[in-house]
């Protein structure tokens, strides 16, 4: 035994909890937040302290020394400490992995170095703010009175300035000496935004994002550390730089699916903002044409502040929306007959009335776009003849199609044959639909055979430099029709864009997802909020036309009336009755491995542990444990999927229910992982 202080550090490595070592021999004294290298099995790692370890040991347990501090960095602030480790305990991940995203891939740069690529901020011209409309400056003063953690939601249309008043509030922030952290999502930080901060800013700007070397994320993020810049627009993993003094977290696009990391630290980007503006005790601005209904719940209860921009600038109307009742296309005899005489040529998809807009849009020298939602895992199964889709009469999700004839629910595995009649209606024929974006880019191309057709999607868009050719032929008016999937539906500003069409609206309704009609309705007004936002009063506005199997569909009725807040209102209530978040909480466990059999017996073995200990316990009884059930991705990569859901009313509970669930892991199969998702967003 020795008297000497342990320390507790968070090493990197994937043990859950942080070692405990002795302090260096005969060396300095170590402070919590120090990086050090410590001895690891045959190795050198790297850890942070976390503080001297009050733990009592086991005296048999020979304890090795921590062999040196990295100098190289400072200490990291005591408020980022904090929020490194709550990220640890929410997210139950390793705390040494946690503590690792801290610093940057590289080393320190001892000298500028000559770089043959374009500087990662460009030097811009300039501009003159424009006069802030009074909504824009009722929002500005209202948040800038507040100094200390508070949390703001701006709620404003699309096209309402939003990103002008985080422009106002980010110079009030700098004019007080304080740095100001922007997140925006990977696929909104184009040139356009970063351009956009540069005018304003000029050279007080770093950026990271997915896209730069290693070697210059490492330059921007000592240029933040060090203080030459004070303004940092990043990516979700932005978070990570330890801005020393905070004076003000922005997170546009708050409602994102995108903000949340789907591997490792299984993190939510906007959650963990909040928390950090917590820490730092700064306030935090989210904002949103579309707020997700977690945000949304907190301003209901007052946690948030709400401030709502209802109009776009300079009197822009938003655009009128039609939606196209693809049912009544196939069913009425009159509009059957009006298609073969007058538009035998259209492929099935392609309603007359989108066909027609089309022309006239085109025919004004103005641009296009269609979205195809392809984020269906299985093919959709759906009535032609009054809309109707299958949902789990447990959780009330849409049931997926397997081998042809068999429907599945994802959350709790319910099973049933698929009917060919369909059971609502009797009289149509239950189809199964594909559609895809090839599929649509080669049928336009004979309709319109002189306009010049762009694809976007995975296929098509791979990286950076794809998107931002893309945004310079859409803007140059290089492109007349834009064809794509929702991941270019958002955030993008084109002049000319005056048509907006959602093919298929009913492939987001039908996702296996509690949240398929939120991120419905997202997507809907997001993708029309693309069309005509420059037009001038007294102009057409922009149109959009939503074709659907589903025109009754809460999405689509309150979008097309640009009523979030009803939208709101009626979402949170239908969460209610099954306590899906925002009301209960959840926690997914995914299990994979290599053969079936072994993952099947590992899921159901999970399920019992957590059955006995919901059973032991009496605090534990309003958790529920759903499942297991096969993933709706039943096979990725070679591995096989299960999952187990816990729902619960509050975060804390589950949190300890999971931790107690997985216990020392001892019991987990040899070959199996088993991965925790803590606020999952995709159950896939
Ligand atoms: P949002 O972020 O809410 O979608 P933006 O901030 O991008 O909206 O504003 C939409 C457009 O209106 C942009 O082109 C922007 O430059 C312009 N704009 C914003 N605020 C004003 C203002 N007060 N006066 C004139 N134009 C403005
Ligand atoms: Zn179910």
């Amino acid at each position: 035994m020795t008297d000497q202080p342990l320390w507790k550090i968070a090493v990197d490595t994937p043990l859950p909890e942080a070692l405990t070592y002795l302090p260096i021999p005969e060396g300095p004294e170590l402070q919590r937040g120090q990086l050090v290298n410590v001895p690891l099995k045959k190795r050198t790692a790297k850890g942070l302290v976390l503080g001297p370890s009050t733990a009592s040991l086991n005296p048999d347990i020979v304890l090795k020394s921590v062999q040196s501090v990295d100098e190289e960095y400072p200490a990291l602030p005591e408020h980022f400490i904090k929020w490194l480790e709550w990220l640890a305990h929410y997210y139950i991940h390793p705390v040494g992995m946690v503590a690792s995203l801290a610093y940057p891939p590289l080393s320190k740069p001892q000298q500028v170095r000559k770089s043959s690529r374009p500087p990662v901020i460009p030097i811009m011209e300039s501009e003159v703010p424009p006069e802030m409309t009074p909504e824009q400056k009722t929002c500005f003063e209202t948040i800038s009175q507040f100094k200390k953690f508070s949390s703001h939601l701006v709620f404003g249309v699309t096209g309402s300035g939003k990103t002008e008043v985080y422009l106002r509030l980010l110079e009030k922030t700098l004019a007080e000496g304080k740095t100001g952290l922007v997140l925006v999502p990977e696929i909104s930080l184009t040139p356009q935004l970063i351009h956009r901060f540069a005018r304003r800013f000029g050279d007080k700007i770093a950026a990271l994002h997915s896209q730069l070397t290693d070697r210059e994320r490492t330059t921007q993020w000592w240029d933040i550390i060090e203080g030459r810049k004070s303004i940092l627009i990043g990516a979700r993993s932005a978070l990570f730089c330890p801005i020393q003094n905070l004076g003000l977290v922005i997170v546009d696009e708050e409602h994102e699916p995108s903000y949340k990391q789907d591997e490792k630290l299984k993190y939510h980007g906007r959650d963990a903002a909040v928390m950090l503006a917590k820490m730092a005790d700064c306030p935090i601005v989210l904002g949103s044409a579309t707020p997700s209904l977690e945000s949304w719940k907190n301003t209901l209860e007052q946690k948030y502040h709400l401030h709502t921009l209802r109009n776009r600038v300079a009197n822009r109307s938003l655009p009128d929306m039609s939606v196209v009742d693809l049912r009544g296309e196939k069913a009425s005899e009159e509009a059957q007959q009006l298609k073969q005489e007058k538009y035998s040529e259209l492929p099935f998809w392609l309603s007359p009335l989108l066909f027609e807009k089309m022309k006239a849009t085109l025919e004004a020298g103005d641009q296009a776009a269609l979205f195809l939602n392809r984020r269906g895992v299985a093919q959709m199964v759906l009535c032609p003849a009054c809309g109707h889709t299958r949902e789990c009469p447990n959780c009330d999700i849409n049931l997926t199609l397997h081998h042809h004839s068999h429907l599945v629910c994802h959350y709790c595995d319910y099973h049933e044959s698929l009917k060919e009649k369909c059971p609502d209606c009797k009289e149509g024929h239950l189809e199964a639909m594909g559609l895809g974006t090839e599929l649509l880019e080669n049928d336009l191309a004979k309709l319109f055979p002189d306009k010049k057709i762009s694809r976007a999607d995975r296929d098509e868009i791979q990286n950076r430099a794809d998107l931002e050719n893309l945004i310079s032929d859409m803007e140059s008016g290089a492109i007349d029709i834009l064809v794509g999937t929702q991941m270019i539906a958002k955030g993008l500003d084109f002049p000319k864009l005056k048509l907006v069409g959602l093919v298929l609206a009913d492939v987001g309704f039908n996702l296996p997802d509690f949240r398929a009609t939120e991120r419905s309705f997202q997507l809907i007004t997001q993708m029309s909020g693309r069309s005509g936002r420059h037009v001038k009063p007294g102009e057409n506005p922009g149109a959009v036309v939503v074709q659907t199997y589903n025109p009754e569909h809460d999405s689509l009725v309150f979008a097309q009336k640009h009523d979030f807040e009803a939208f709101a209102q009626h979402e949170l209530n239908n969460r209610s009755q099954l306590s899906y978040p925002p009301v209960g909480k959840l926690i997914g466990f995914r299990i994979q491995g290599n053969h079936l059999r072994v993952v099947q017996d590992a899921a159901r073995l999970l399920a019992k542990r957590a059955q006995a200990l919901k059973a032991q316990f009496p605090q534990y009884e309003q958790v529920e444990i759903l499942g297991p059930a096969e993933a709706p991705l039943a096979k990725l990569k070679g591995k096989f999927r299960f999952h187990l859901l816990l729902k619960g009313p509050q975060a804390g509970i589950i949190n300890a229910f999971a931790r107690q669930t997985m216990g020392n892991e001892e019991w987990v199969p040899t070959g199996i992982k088993i991965l925790i998702d803590v606020d999952p967003m995709n159950l896939l």
